[in-house]
């Protein structure tokens, strides 16, 4: 009702004004009605834009159709009607328009409304820029990853202060410094807020020539904090995990071993003590000397069958051959230590061969060799400068079958260890254990395998296992 009234007083005051101007000999009543029928429209809709179309067209008539101050249609000489006529339809026509344009305004902002709240609810801000820092667009959610106030003027300069100093290369390279078009430009970095807490971003873009050959860049931003915590906390809880797995299971195979063993040993012992005891006797009695020895066979013989046992059972873990594709495997575990990686800023380097012929073998197994010689290469390059860390993984053919080689940019392998990395408990590191590559031999042995170790001529070392390939595989 509200906006029928607002049409009401806006030709209203029209009218005034026209009765006003109109005193001074002045015809403006069509001019006064045109804009109270616009404004009507605009602002209150199309209901009562009609109102006023239909109080301004009987305002026309009584102030500027002769004869006048009167409402009569039918008296009007022709010349009056058909000026009444051309203005009625002027007044009918802007309706009609500011209606449409009404609508159109409204259904814009609507789809703009759903924007913004699907860009809040998943945490995704647009950008646009053209290069270097012109005709910049940030929408309402980049504003709040960000963290800017609506007021304050969009600029790369703005975003680039906000970005990490330690990620702040990466993403000038690949992202805010762009000088020619990229179809897909896809990166993760940090940005630290005013309050010194640290978002992570995810940004997925393009760059492409306008056509006045300026380069624009556009990108959706995702704030993946959250997300990250989580798989942070996921990945430390599994590193704990598999570290207490790996205690407990050496432990307990440690304790059953000794527990199994002690027995016979005990035995062993007593019957040698026995055994001394007969022959210190003067004269000796060497067939209870010859009982006690036997009764040492005896458990000797027991001790080794125990052996053979938990031998056995440590075989019986083994899984059973199946033939594995060593490029899947390396995608695994590069999946599987993506998040390491990122963690330690380490860009890993896939290079694979585009056709690889399967090795018979046991994926997880394979699988623990990939993955030592990655925690391996990552634990090297601790020391290395950040933007310089990089492994590369290789798969090819060779002589001997198929070669699977992770090359890291450490600092190569300790002059005078060569022989002995592979060797058990060796170890150079403060906590290290030294089981992972002498498991790792076991694992190439068993796979008909070897592994070698050598430095690189530039830098670094590499670390390269291969298999024969599978006898079923062309
Ligand atoms: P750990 O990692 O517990 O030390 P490993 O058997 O996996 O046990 O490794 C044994 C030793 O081999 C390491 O302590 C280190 O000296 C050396 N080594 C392994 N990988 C590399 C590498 N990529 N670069 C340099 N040295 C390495």
């Amino acid at each position: 009702m509200a906006r029928y009234g607002q049409a009401l007083l806006a030709v209203l005051i029209a009218f005034v004004i026209a009765a006003f101007l109109n005193s001074y000999d002045i015809p403006a009543a069509f001019a006064t009605m045109l804009l109270a029928v616009m404004f009507s429209v605009w602002r209150s809709g199309m209901g009562p834009g009609l109102l006023a179309a239909i109080l301004a067209i009987a305002s026309i008539r009584f102030f500027a159709i002769e004869p006048l101050h009167s409402f009569d249609l039918f008296m009007m000489p022709d010349e009056d009607s058909r000026r009444f006529l051309l203005y009625t339809e002027s007044i009918l026509l802007l309706w009609l328009l500011g209606a449409a344009l009404r609508r159109g305004q409204s259904r814009l902002a609507r789809s703009e409304a759903y924007l913004a709240d699907a860009q809040a609810l998943s945490r995704t801000g647009s950008i646009s820029f053209i290069v270097p820092d012109a005709e910049i667009f940030w929408s309402a959610e980049a504003y709040r990853v960000f963290g800017f106030d609506k007021v304050v003027a969009p600029s790369v300069r703005l975003m680039l202060d906000r970005i990490h100093p330690e990620d702040v290369r990466t993403v000038r390279r690949k992202f805010y410094g762009l000088t020619e078009p990229v179809q897909r430009i896809e990166l993760e970095h940090r940005i630290v807020m005013p309050d010194a807490s640290v978002k992570y971003l995810n940004i997925l873009g393009e760059a492409e020539r306008e056509k006045d050959g300026r380069l624009r860049i556009s990108a959706a931003v995702m704030d993946i904090t959250e997300a990250r915590h989580t798989a942070e906390l996921l990945r430390r809880s599994q590193a704990e995990l598999a570290h207490v797995t790996r205690l407990t299971t050496m432990g307990e195979l440690a304790a059953s071993i000794a527990h199994e063993i002690n027995q016979p040993l005990g035995a062993m012992k007593l019957s040698a003590q026995t055994g001394l005891r007969w022959l210190e006797r003067q004269p000796p009695e060497l067939e209870r000397v010859e009982m006690s020895l036997k009764r040492i066979v005896d458990s000797a013989v027991r001790a080794e069958a125990l052996i053979a046992k938990i031998r056995g059972m440590a075989k019986k873990a083994e899984a059973e051959t199946a033939p594995v594709d060593l490029n899947r495997l390396v995608d695994d575990v590069v999946e599987l230590l993506k998040g390491e990686a990122h963690e330690r800023g380490i860009a890993c380097l896939v290079d694979l061969a585009p056709t690889l012929a399967e090795v018979e073998g046991d994926p997880i197994q394979l699988q623990q060799i990939l993955v030592n010689f990655l925690m391996n290469g990552f634990d090297a390059m601790a020391a290395t400068p950040r933007e310089e860390r990089e492994i590369v993984i290789r798969s090819r053919h060779g002589e001997a079958g198929v070669i699977l080689e992770v090359r890291d940019a450490g600092p190569g392998i300790q002059r005078g260890s060569e022989g002995r990395l592979f060797d058990a408990f060796f170890t150079t590191k403060a906590h290290g254990m030294g089981m992972g590559l002498s498991i790792c031999r076991s694992i190439a042995a068993a796979h008909s395998g070897t592994i070698e170790a050598f430095n690189n001529d530039d830098r670094g070392a590499t670390f390269r296992l291969t298999l024969p390939r599978s006898e079923t595989s062309n």
